[in-house]
């Protein structure tokens, strides 16, 4: 797939895609077996050609991978410039100190 933007974030090649409500969301533009999703040309009433990536259920995508269709993942999955929900940056020592510091500071005054 060719890739028709850049992330702002990670600087990685990315394509646009709308979901099946319509909201547009970046995908990476090359193709994974861990992918949930694949692509569907969709046209618009205006003749225009929409790319539609439509999400699998896991069962889905067996099929479809069985099938030799390409499945994609969503950049959001893959981005390195976007923190992961569950992970997210540590805390820095001197910032847990200051923090620690002040929870025992205020224990103290009770
Ligand atoms: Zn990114």
């Amino acid at each position: 797939m060719e890739p028709t933007h850049h992330c702002n974030k990670c600087k990685q090649p990315i394509i646009f895609a709308y979901s099946e409500n319509g909201v547009r969301f970046p995908l990476d533009p090359s193709s994974d077996p861990k992918g949930t999703f694949i692509f569907h040309a969709q046209i618009q009433p205006d003749g225009r050609t929409r790319r539609v990536a439509v999400g699998l259920t896991k069962h889905e995508r067996i099929k479809a991978a069985a099938e030799g269709e390409l499945l994609f993942l969503s950049h959001r999955a893959t981005c390195a410039g976007t923190r992961k929900p569950g992970g997210g940056v540590p805390m820095p020592p001197h910032v847990r100190a200051e923090m620690n510091a002040k929870i025992s500071a205020a224990k103290a005054q009770k």
